[in-house]
């Protein structure tokens, strides 16, 4: 009976069910459940993993070059944002109102750590999401153009409930390809929520598209629902090297007065 009970359970797709019904046969009888218990658990154990199965499939599905947290981020070194903030944004209403972020600031500051750690909250919460360097998607959507796949291309991107936009204006873009990212910022309008950070200030943009009224469409599009932050301070990849240069920088200037003691004096 058991052995049709399991394929039963693969026939409605509840696999874990069919992988676990033994145990927790067994866990019913140790503990007596009640019938209506028992079914409460079988239901549960399914519901939890499926999210489970699920939540991973997202994050595989996100390609974030690595995950990071807010748990991780050291919010006395960068004060530009705050922890609340941060717990208000973790409502994740943004995205269901198709709001946009966006983090501007120097190398160091920790714009792409933000924007990972909100991305991997929000599969959390089993939103899907891709993380793309603007690099990658330029490349992806230029190569797609050249493949007449570039409709389908946007339309899959488009399934996602969050899109990062990394280092946008790190490099310069060719302006014969700008209207391709205004495309894709155009269907995101009102539709689905952007993550962008970029190095640039929005006055520079019009430089990063090399067209002033590609940068202009581009940015009334995006900012008319967005929550820009300018994200400054101190590079956090050089807190500790900077400690270190300083040190090697005097070994180096004392040695150099050692080794050119007899010439100076
Ligand atoms: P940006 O994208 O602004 O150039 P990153 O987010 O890549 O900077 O940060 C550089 C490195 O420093 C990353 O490894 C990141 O995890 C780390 N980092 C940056 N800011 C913080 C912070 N406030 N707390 C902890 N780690 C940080
Ligand atoms: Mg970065």
């Amino acid at each position: 009976m058991i052995e049709t009970i399991k394929e039963k359970f693969k026939s409605i797709r509840c696999y874990h069910l069919s992988r676990s019904i033994e145990a927790l046969l067994e866990q019913a009888r140790n503990n007596e459940l009640s019938y209506l218990e028992y079914t409460q658990v079988l239901l549960d154990k399914e519901r939890q993993e499926r999210e489970t199965n699920r939540i991973e499939r997202y994050k595989k599905r996100a390609t974030f070059p690595a995950i990071k947290t807010f748990e991780e981020f050291d919010f006395t070194f960068q004060t530009s944002i705050t922890k609340r903030e941060i717990k208000e944004w973790q409502s994740f209403d943004w995205i269901e109102r198709r709001a946009n972020k966006i983090f501007m600031g120097p190398p160091g500051v920790g714009k792409t750590h933000l924007a990972i750690a909100l991305g991997y909250s929000a599969v959390l919460k089993q939103y899907k999401v891709k993380f793309y360097t603007m690099n990658k998607i330029m490349e992806d959507m230029i190569l797609a153009e050249d493949e007449n796949c570039f409709d389908e291309f946007l339309e899959k991107l488009l399934k996602k409930d969050l899109i990062i936009i990394d280092e946008l204006g790190y490099l310069p873009l060719n302006p014969k390809y700008s209207h391709l990212f205004f495309r894709l910022i155009n269907e995101c309008y009102e539709y689905r929520s952007l993550v962008i950070t970029s190095n640039k200030l929005f006055s520079e943009w019009d430089n990063v598209f090399g067209d002033q009224t590609v940068a202009t469409a581009i940015l009334d599009r995006l900012l008319h629902h967005a929550e820009p932050l300018i994200i400054n301070g101190d590079s956090y990849r050089l807190k500790d090297t900077k400690d270190k240069f300083e040190l090697n920088s005097n070994e180096i200037y004392n040695n150099k007065n050692i080794e050119n003691r007899e010439r100076v004096y």
